[in-house]
């Protein structure tokens, strides 16, 4: 299998997705010709502030908000600090508590900055248990929301796993509740509908590399009539809720990749869908004792997970490496980590079986020639991992 012609598999598009052409095309000429600050007053200023305008309403128009909604920042963790922070702080600030809910399996963007509020800024937090695919339930949000409940926050779609969560119907109680909702909607950007107004929610990030734009880069969609604190402070951009000078290389490139996303979804989801399952079913059928992790149906298009028993996911992933397949042991953050994901354990499973999550994640340019070498390499790389562990 390794040698000079070895096949290579990219299984990671959750982690990271290439640029595509079109959107580099795009933003090409902000980089070199017009390369004026969207602040300035003059010609080429100008020109950089009509070109941001521009991509604020390509944003607003495919998540279905006003453009005024939109506010650009540097990419998915940004736009869940500055919802979970900026949100919370404005809530008290109202008098209106200081009780934030959320679910342990969301991204450490959430995770962390909640566990930082709590900490330093006199928050407490409730984190609603979740069912054995890592869903959370309208039951457990009524319990855990309280009256001085301020904000939730919770995933559209669980980056390690790929299970969708009910946030619409989630949405919709907290709002009856005078709650702030806000969702992380990286993963989901690109593959599902993402129309805030259906959603019901009040704050949504998304995160420009996810879906075929560049990295350093995102949204926050924030409703109309909440003031969102900036997070850092500086001059008045984004309408005073996010200092900094705007990048416009970047924004023109997340709204170009965000506008062919929506336009290309239909052929791309079913793409995704068909790839997915087809590694989801030869892994099952070639790989002993290997569990789908997620739920079976409620889940992203283009991504699979697994659970395989009594195999550490960090040398596995070496293994898949040499054999040029890049995959993911959960959560890309986490690589390197050998500690349990506590995604898994949350879910119900135990320590040994937390340490072998693989997560599989495909994109528009994989094929079912990737999908049999990908599947080939894994059960080969197992079945070594297992031999080597009985005999140790
Ligand atoms: N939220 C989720 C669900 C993610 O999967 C990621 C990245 O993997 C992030 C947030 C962070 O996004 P970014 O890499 O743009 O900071």
């Amino acid at each position: 299998m390794r040698g000079k012609s070895q096949r290579k598999v990219y299984l990671d598009h959750s982690a990271s997705t290439p640029v595509d052409e079109r959107v580099l095309d795009a933003m090409m000429p902000w980089f070199t010709r017009n390369y004026g600050n969207a602040s300035s007053l003059h010609g080429p200023g100008r020109r950089a502030a009509q070109a941001i305008e521009d991509a604020r309403e390509t944003v607003a128009r495919t998540l279905g908000c006003q453009p005024n909604e939109i506010v650009f920042n540097s990419g998915g963790t940004e736009g869940d600090n500055h919802a979970i922070r900026g949100g919370a702080r404005t809530m008290r600030q109202a008098g209106q508590g200081a009780h934030l809910v959320s679910s342990p399996v969301e991204h450490s963007a959430v995770g962390e900055t909640l566990a930082q509020l709590a900490d330093l800024q006199g928050f407490t937090h409730t984190l609603m248990p979740v069912d054995r695919y890592g869903r959370v339930s309208a039951e457990a949000f009524r319990a855990a929301c309280r009256d001085d409940t301020v904000l939730a926050s919770v995933m559209l779609a669980n980056n390690e796993v790929g299970s969708l969560q009910p946030v619409a119907e989630l949405a919709r109680f907290a709002r009856e509740r005078g709650i702030l909702f806000h969702t992380d909607a990286v993963q989901a950007a690109g593959q599902l509908s993402l129309n805030v107004a259906d959603l019901g929610v009040d704050l949504l990030g998304i995160s420009g590399h996810k879906f075929y734009g560049p990295k350093g880069v995102g949204a926050l969609y924030c409703r109309n009539g909440i003031a969102l604190a900036s997070n850092q402070t500086g001059g008045s951009h984004e309408e005073g809720r996010r200092a900094g000078t705007h990048n416009t290389p970047l924004i023109v490139g997340l709204a170009r990749a965000l506008e062919l996303a929506g336009q290309e979804r239909e052929q791309n989801v079913a793409h995704f869908r068909r790839m997915r399952d087809q590694l989801i079913d030869q892994v099952l059928l070639r790989v002993p004792d290997a569990e789908l992790s997620g739920h079976p149906v409620e889940r992203l298009p283009g991504h699979a997970s697994l659970v395989l028993d009594g195999v550490d996911s960090s040398a596995l992933l070496m293994h898949l490496d040499i054999n040029g397949v890049a995959a993911s042991g959960g959560s890309a953050c986490k690589t390197g980590n050998p500690e349990p994901s506590a995604v898994l354990l949350a879910m119900g499973y135990s320590k040994r079986q937390a340490m072998g999550g693989l997560r599989l994640t495909v994109g528009h340019s994989t094929s079912e020639k990737d999908i049999d070498y990908a599947v080939d390499v894994i059960a080969n790389s197992v079945e070594k991992l297992r031999r080597l562990a009985v005999v140790a």
